[in-house]
């Protein structure tokens, strides 16, 4: 089974992500904006069970969300990286910062979330399944 590790910056903290990612979600809204520090942040959803960090000891932050339940962030102490996150709307799957792969061959994100709040400059492929807010509740068979 295909392994992949998620560090942060300075490599305190790792986390290894076991088997193929549940989905990969590319997220506009103007928190991630600000958490990332960047355009949009990229969410790497995994399986809570194939997820373990195998070195450092994360700090957290939680945070509501726009679903009303929290979000709890976890962070390098150190340097900061945001490297995963628990969405309490979504309690079976934990949220991977594409980034910290550092991997360019990662996988592309199948969505696109929060468009309503995408910097104007943005155009994402038409692959890329986009949703104004966040994306409706998935069917069953998925
Ligand atoms: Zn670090
Ligand atoms: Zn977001």
């Amino acid at each position: 089974m295909i392994s992949r590790t998620a560090t942060c910056h300075c490599g305190e903290l790792a986390l290894v992500c076991s088997g193929e990612p549940r989905k990969i979600s590319l997220c506009h809204c103007l928190e991630c904006q600000r958490r990332t520090g960047s355009a949009f942040s990229i969410a790497v959803f995994y399986r809570r069970d194939s997820v373990r960090v195998e070195r450092g000891d994360p700090a957290s932050f939680e945070r509501p969300s726009a679903s009303g339940q929290p979000v709890e962030f976890h962070f390098c102490p150190r340097c900061g990286s945001n490297l995963f996150w628990e969405p309490a709307r979504m309690p079976e799957l934990v949220g991977v910062a594409a980034g910290a792969f550092a991997d360019p061959a990662f996988p592309a994100p199948e969505q696109s979330v929060w468009t309503r709040d995408k910097h104007r400059w943005l155009s994402l492929p038409d692959s890329i399944a986009q949703y104004e807010l966040n994306p409706p509740p998935r069917q069953p068979a998925d």
